[in-house]
């Protein structure tokens, strides 16, 4: 039972106030079908939508079953429309892109009924009004009588207790309107019909009750429903059931709109997909990129250690500084009119000096090897190199049978200077043309020991990786060596000289045609790999090369040939294994010397020269000097005296002429000004030079000899004398390097080394220059500043992109304007229209991020091949990774929704019966 009581509305446009319904009373059976007559704007249609709940009436009120609706909320309405009242329109008002099932589904859809429910229901429905056969077409493959059907069975399928009509017949010819009527007046048998209609006929043959109604007044009515309250029935507040919609309704409701405009939706998908693109392109590449860094990281790390030396300077320190440049570079930091001090000069002075360290390695080794130290978890598998300073010289003959010294020695003429060098005098500088020339000195280092790898390895990959072996193979013993070229299989001519391979004669025939400032022209030779492989280098330690004297001092034999070619005979032969060249794009091709040694050779010397009878000799006596027999460091000056004077006694003839002629020539106070009549010194035989300093000593003046001792004679120290010997402690390397395997397990060695340092006593501080570090940071911080620079920009296409989807978000709900109202009028509540537009979004900002994966994928391939052409390499490799992929295609959801809410949120607040008034 409905009462309407006293119902006004009116329409205010602009300044024009439209009276629709004034104050309207009437009372509506449970069971009857009532049509409304009136002409057109007379109100019908008003009144059918106030008694529906679609529209809102301005005072009265709507009595339902004794219940006023003043009070009734949105929701209440939603429930009302859902469950109690039923709509058929004039226009039929069916959803064009849903099937006509679906269409009368729909109802069922939003008061949340199970799918097989629904299906069974609204089949019965469409059975009902004779459709049974047309399930599956869409709307407008049907005639209107057939859609008006349709509509009727949507009306229908909830079993509502009033059916409200608005002129249903208005659009239909005369036969099928007989249908269409026949049927509602079977759907009246046991409801409420309120037809609204213009067509007195039939109203006349079907209704049972006609209310006529002009200017929103009641004219007439020929079977009014007085009520008296006695019979009235107590208020009964029937539960309506509650209009709710499931997200998944309103996603396929979403996905089917989309799928009858896929040529849209592509478009919407696709402009929301070019930010995606974007990001993910950017992301690709810096992925990509910092692939690349890690691997050059790793690369870097496997293969260049944290290198600490005994002695070294921190670069880092002076680099800090400003380095030497910095002082007129620095930034003016006061006026131009005065006179100003600058310190900088003195400070640069400082951080040099103490730039200047030296490490206490033996200490160092110790926490090393210590397996409790915490700096062993970041070691790399290259693990700790310790390198030792060991002497030792090697001697071939070259293809003339000359004796050569491979450390190019014998090829200078500069003999004499070295003579006394073991003997404890102070070495003269070396003269002649050739030591003035760079890689010509007489000390050339032509043997340098191989980066040894882990468990015994001799030959580290980081080594070997770095070098093609172009015959042979590595060394594998402590005899074999292998020879290193560079990459045109070349090898510089005066080493080549040193190694012995040239002969000698001809070498010094050149640098004579050098001295003579005549041209010379150097021919291009080449040997066969075999040939050289061929050739015989004799390894001597440096402890075989001194022998014992009577008094029991040593000397040294190196200038002894006979001597020497006793030693040569019983020499270890070095045998060379292989040739190498540094490969194409060798990142650690870093053997120097012309041939690589192992480690095992480092070891055999160690043990041979600790073994050795001098080594062992200065080791029991380490306060004299045991090749002079003086005292390292004499405590007095008698002492000084007489080490001097038996320093001097103790030299052989020719020694004693050679410094009996140096000590008269600097002595004198200017040159040519000897005594008259005097023989001069240099035409003197050595004999004789000897003689008159054997004289002087046998009564020297002791200031002079203390003079002589502290100008002439160092006695060294017994570490020095030890390091000649070639004898080394291992406890004392020359340098560590510690290998790892990422950057950062570097960061964490560096840590624990400050760790250490904190621990230790200053002297006992480590010091040392991180070059990769250095290297590296700046290198990660470019990289760094650039992503988030393009990040920034991709961030801006993206806002851009997500207010595109927004617009084009409000442009599909004004488009879908009648959707809505129909929804409404269906029972809807703005929560599901909402519901169903976000769901629409929600599919559009999927197909965007998906679409944007897809496509920047489809681009990464020829962007790769750009890149590798541009490179001229494949070491970078553009590629999203698989989280950042998800990561965005939730992030384009994210943004289309937030894009598409306030839209959403205007489509919902749209006044139903507006909306099913637009076309
Ligand atoms: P009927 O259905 O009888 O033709 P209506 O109920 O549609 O009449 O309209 C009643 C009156 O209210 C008409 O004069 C119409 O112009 C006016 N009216 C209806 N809807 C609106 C509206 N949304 N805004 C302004 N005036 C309206
Ligand atoms: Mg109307």
């Amino acid at each position: 039972m409905l009462q309407i009581e006293k119902i006004s509305k009116k329409y205010i446009t602009g300044d024009l106030e439209q009276t629709a319904l004034d104050e309207v009373s009437l009372n509506l059976r449970d069971n009857e079908f009532v049509a409304i007559l009136g002409p057109s704007g007379s109100g019908k249609t008003t009144l059918l939508n106030v008694i529906g709940g679609l529209d809102r009436y301005d005072s009265g009120d709507l009595i339902i079953n004794g219940i006023s609706t003043k009070k009734y909320k949105d929701r209440d309405w939603d429930s009302y429309r859902n469950h109690t009242v039923g709509f058929v329109f004039q226009s039929y008002n069916l959803i064009p892109h849903q099937s006509v099932l679906a269409n009368v589904e729909l109802a069922l859809t939003i008061s949340g009924i199970s799918k097989v429910d629904r299906k069974r229901r609204a089949t019965e429905a469409l059975e009902k009004v004779g459709l049974g056969k047309h399930l599956h077409k869409k709307p407008n493959q049907m005639s209107g009588g057939q859609m008006q059907r349709v509509a009727i069975a949507r009306a229908l399928v909830n079993d509502p207790k009033i059916l409200l009509a608005d002129e249903p017949t208005g659009a239909l010819d005369s036969e099928t309107s007989v249908q269409v009527m026949d049927l509602l007046k079977e759907v009246a048998k046991d409801r409420l019909v309120v037809m609204v209609t213009h067509n007195p006929e039939l109203a006349e043959e079907y209704a049972n009750r006609i209310v006529k109604v002009k200017d929103g007044h009641i004219l007439d009515d020929s079977n009014p429903f007085q009520l008296d309250s006695e019979s009235m029935t107590p208020p009964k507040h029937e539960t309506m059931g509650k209009a709710s919609m499931s997200l998944l309704t309103s996603l396929s409701l979403s996905f089917n709109n989309l799928k009858t405009k896929k040529g849209r939706t592509f478009l919407t998908a696709f402009a929301g997909s070019i930010g995606i693109i974007g990001i993910a392109l950017i992301l690709s590449l810096s992925n990509g990129v910092n692939t690349y860094i890690d691997d050059i990281q790793k690369d870097t790390m496997t293969s260049y250690p944290i290198s600490i030396e005994a002695e070294s300077i921190d670069l880092s320190s002076i680099m800090a500084s400003g380095g030497p440049g910095a002082m007129h570079n620095k930034e003016l930091n006061h006026n131009l009119d005065e006179v100003y001090s600058n310190g900088s000069t003195l400070e640069m002075a400082s951080t040099m000096t103490s730039s200047f360290t030296k490490n206490n390695l033996t200490e160092f080794k110790k926490f090393l090897d210590n397996p409790n130290s915490e700096i062993n978890k970041y070691i790399g598998e290259n693990g700790i190199i310790y390198s030792y300073n060991t002497k030792f010289g090697v001697y071939t003959k070259d293809p003339n049978g000359t004796l050569v010294n491979t450390d190019g020695s014998t090829l200078s003429d500069t003999k004499d200077s070295n003579t006394t060098m073991n003997n404890g005098m102070p070495p003269m500088p070396p003269m002649g043309p050739m030591s003035m020339m760079p890689g010509m000195s007489s000390s050339s280092n032509n043997f340098e020991e191989l980066l040894p790898g882990k468990d015994g390895v001799l030959a580290s990959p980081a080594i070997t990786d770095s070098y093609d072996v172009i015959y042979g193979d590595w060394p594998n013993a402590y005899d074999e060596v292998i020879l290193v070229l560079d990459k045109n299989n070349e090898i510089a001519t005066n080493t080549l000289y040193q190694l012995g391979i040239l002969p000698s004669s001809e070498y010094k025939e050149i640098m004579n045609k050098i001295e003579n400032g005549e041209a010379i022209k150097i021919e291009n030779k080449s040997w066969k790999y075999e040939d050289i492989c061929n050739k015989e280098f004799y390894m001597i330690p440096d402890s075989d090369t001194y022998v014992k004297n009577s008094n029991g001092t040593f000397k040294s034999i190196k200038e002894d040939t006979t001597e020497m070619d006793n030693l040569l005979n019983n020499a270890v032969k070095l045998k060379v294994t292989g040739v190498v060249r540094p490969k194409e794009d060798a990142k650690n091709a870093s053997i120097s010397s012309a041939i690589g040694y192992t480690k095992a050779l480092t070891d055999y010397l160690i043990n041979y020269a600790n073994e050795s009878e001098i080594v062992k000799a200065q080791k029991d006596s380490p306060t004299i000097n045991v090749l002079s027999g003086l005292e390292f460091s004499p405590n007095s000056d008698e002492d000084k005296v007489k080490d001097a004077k038996k320093y001097l006694e103790n030299l052989g003839v020719s020694d004693k002429a050679k410094f009996f002629k140096n000590i008269t020539s600097s002595m004198q106070p200017t040159g040519g000004s000897s005594r008259p009549g005097a023989p001069s010194i240099s035409t003197m035989s050595e004999a004789q030079l000897a003689g008159m300093l054997d004289e002087y000593l046998k009564s020297p003046d002791n200031d002079t000899l203390l003079k002589i001792y502290d100008a002439y004679i160092s006695t060294g120290t017994y570490d020095e004398n030890m390091s000649d010997f070639g004898a080394v402690s291992l406890d004392a390397p020359s340098s560590i390097n510690i290998y790892t395997d990422s950057f950062e397990n570097k960061e964490n060695i560096s840590n624990a080394i400050k760790d250490y340092n904190a621990n230790v006593s200053k002297e006992d501080q480590i010091n040392y220059t991180d070059y990769i570090g250095l290297l590296l940071s700046s290198v990660t911080t470019i990289i760094n500043v650039i992503s988030y620079v393009l990040i920034a920009f991709v961030a801006v296409s993206l806002v851009v992109s997500s207010i595109m989807i927004g617009i084009i978000t409000f442009i599909s709900v004004m488009k879908r304007t009648k959707e809505i109202g129909i929804l409404r009028a269906i029972g809807a509540s703005k929560h599901n229209i909402s519901q169903v537009f976000n769901a629409e979004t929600l599919i559009i900002g999927l197909c965007s991020g998906v679409l944007g994966v897809v496509i920047t994928l489809l681009l990464l391939i020829p962007i790769n091949s750009i890149i590798h052409a541009v490179l001229g390499n494949d070491t970078v490799n553009a590629s999203l990774p698989f989280v950042g992929a998800i990561i965005l295609i939730i992030l384009s959801v994210i943004l289309t929704l937030i894009g598409g809410f306030i839209p959403s949120k205007k489509a919902a607040k749209k006044d139903p019966v507006i909306a099913l008034r637009t076309e």
